[in-house]
């Protein structure tokens, strides 16, 4: 029996024609008809004026940092619980994130300590540079109060959607909320280009910006003339042309992932112990990933041990988030909260998730989970 991936690449033969097509019209540049041509879908698809196509979702969040004005000596508020990307890119540019611990209803940072933590900044006329929730697993941030809190203090407000495409809160599509909003078109993502990812926003000075630092601050000139330092961070026409296909397709995988998340809940949401990445009220998601949460006591085994179980059956899971502010490379940084997320990861894991699981393997997934219960 092959071996079964967390969330393996999705592609299919219109991937591979517009890729070919691409290759055909030697358009092998970075840049090229079909970067154009993916920023203005993609810009579509999360409701805003402009996207600005990148190498990596790392690269998007480093760009939309920089043009937020976060410069060295300054704070960042980070979630605690997301990918360590969310807070490399603050360090780049010399600043410090400050990690802010989920909500009670919601494995997002929580609204409230960033109102909080914002007030007593002000306060003490410490404000951060900027704030960067992230919507994690495809559940979008509560943008509403998230927006409120910054607006009040005029702190600029930044959506790390690296895991949300496609998702929505209150209406309105994840990446669009914020001044910039950052996707991410990694492997393993819902759509993927192998590698890449976006800027998105609303603000035609800040697209144009972000263009001329990611092809390394060049001046429209017919030499190579620089009056600043850029970064190579431009997306290949090839990858462009992969992440058409992709995202013409969004709605499919969505949908495949979504029942693939119904089927799980169906078949282990009624064992005790067993609960499960909670929904964000006001929103939708585009059921990235499927986490459970196995409680020892009640379920009776460990998160580990089912996650070896499924290794042994040759099947990938991993463990939640790591907290960043239990990261050794973060270890002098400032923690905000009672630490919810602390104990999230160690009884949460993710389950294979992509969104071309077939059913027979989605069940080997199932009856190992339940083969571990203990009444
Ligand atoms: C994947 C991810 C990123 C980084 O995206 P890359 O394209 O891998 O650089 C950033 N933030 C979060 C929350 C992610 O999941």
């Amino acid at each position: 029996m092959p071996r079964v991936y967390l969330s393996p690449p999705d592609v299919g033969p219109e991937e591979r024609r517009l890729l070919l097509a691409a290759f055909d019209s030697n358009w092998i540049a970075p840049l090229g008809p079909d970067v154009d041509a993916f920023e203005r879908e993609l810009a579509g698809r999360a409701g805003v004026a402009h996207a600005v196509a990148l190498s990596s979702g790392t690269a998007a969040l480093h760009l939309a940092l920089l043009l937020a004005g976060v410069g060295p000596g300054d704070d960042v508020l980070v979630p605690s619980f997301t990918f360590i990307a969310t807070a490399a890119a603050a360090t780049y540019l010399g600043a410090r994130p400050v990690f802010v611990d989920c909500a009670a209803d919601s494995w997002n940072v929580d609204p409230d300590l960033v109102g909080e933590e914002l007030d007593a900044r002000a306060a003490a006329g410490r404000l951060p540079a900027a704030v960067v929730p992230v919507d994690l697993y495809g559940e979008p941030a509560a943008y509403d109060r998230l927006a409120e809190h910054c607006g009040r203090h005029g702190v600029p407000l930044v959506e790390d959607a690296a895991e949300s495409l496609g998702s929505t809160y209150q209406g309105r599509p994840a990446g669009s909320f914020g001044t910039a909003g950052v996707l991410s078109f990694n492997g393993n993502k819902i759509i993927t280009t192998s590698g890449g990812g976006a800027l998105l926003t609303g603000s035609q000075n800040w697209a144009e910006r972000a263009r001329y630092l990611a092809t390394q601050a060049r001046e429209p000139l017919p030499h190579y003339e620089h009056t600043a330092i850029g970064f190579n961070y431009r997306l290949s026409n090839l990858l462009a042309a992969l992440g058409r296909a992709q995202l013409a397709g969004l709605d499919g995988r969505i949908a495949r992932r979504r029942s693939v998340d119904e089927r799980y809940r169906e078949a282990l949401g009624g064992l005790p112990g067993v609960s499960f990445l909670p929904r964000t009220v006001g929103g939708t998601s585009n059921f990235w990933l499927t986490c459970v949460v196995l409680d020892p006591e009640v379920f009776g085994a460990e998160r580990e041990t089912v996650r070896l179980a499924l290794e042994a059956a040759d099947i990938e899971s991993r463990p939640t988030w790591k907290p960043l502010h239990l990261q050794p490379v973060f270890a002098e940084h400032l923690f905000v909260g009672p630490g919810r997320c602390a104990a999230v990861f160690e009884r949460g894991l993710c389950l294979p998730t992509g969104s071309g699981l077939a059913p027979a393997d989605q069940e080997r997934v199932i009856d190992v989970v339940c083969s571990l219960h203990r009444p």
